[in-house]
């Protein structure tokens, strides 16, 4: 699968927010965003004049951007909410969140996304009796995610806690930080995911 190899903080400087896609330094005074860097390119200080379609393409962007998704994923992941039943827009949000290494990353395991997936696809944690390593692997109300019991791999999570250890884990998660293990209480609701994201926006430019 491909993926995306050049310096992340650009792609927050492009979409003009911190999509916190580097872990702890996110948090720190040396964020490119904090620090006020301007979009890159030669014209990069001055914002253009946007239109409809370059909205709605940005935003769709921004919210693959920050789940770390490459763009034929997106569309793969959109084409499933389409065929959901209710509003495709929530749908999207939702199985987007609902993804392995995102639950991962929420409940603090992982200091960024793509932490999080490598975390996965290496095999660091178990479903039930399970390991689990696809990242897009979609977790479901009453699963318990935990951390497999080899020494590396719980050192790396402990680790990882202790940067996100003031991180908010949604009201439809729940962790444990000394067990090392999480369970999905229930699906998330639309009002439960707080990305700063206008999916109508990404739903209009997809049904064109
Ligand atoms: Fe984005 Fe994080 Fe880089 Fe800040 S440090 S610009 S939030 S990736």
């Amino acid at each position: 699968m491909a993926r995306y190899t050049s310096p992340v903080c650009r792609l927050c400087r492009q979409e003009g927010m911190k999509l916190f896609l580097k872990g702890a330094r996110c948090e720190m005074a040396k964020c490119a965003i904090e620090r006020g860097r301007p979009i890159p390119g030669m014209h990069g200080a001055r914002r253009r004049k946007i239109s409809t379609y370059g909205e709605q393409l940005r935003e769709k962007q921004r919210l693959r951007r920050l789940y770390g998704l490459m763009d034929s994923q997106f569309r793969i992941l959109f084409k499933r909410a389409l065929k959901k039943r209710g509003v495709t827009g929530d749908n999207l949000l939702k199985l987007l969140e609902t993804r392995l290494d995102n639950v991962v990353f929420r409940f603090g395991f992982a200091t960024s996304r793509a932490q999080a997936r490598q975390m996965v696809n290496h095999g660091y944690f178990r479903i039930g009796e399970r390991i689990v390593t696809i990242s897009s692997f979609q977790v479901k109300t009453g699963q318990v995610i935990a951390v497999k019991s080899r020494e590396g791999c719980q050192k790396a999570v402990a680790k990882c806690l202790e940067y996100t250890e003031k991180r908010e884990v949604p009201s439809w998660l729940s962790v444990n930080r000394q067990e090392l293990k999480g369970e999905v209480l229930r699906l998330p609701e639309r009002a439960d995911i707080t990305v700063p994201v206008n999916e109508q926006l990404v739903v209009e430019l997809f049904s064109k």
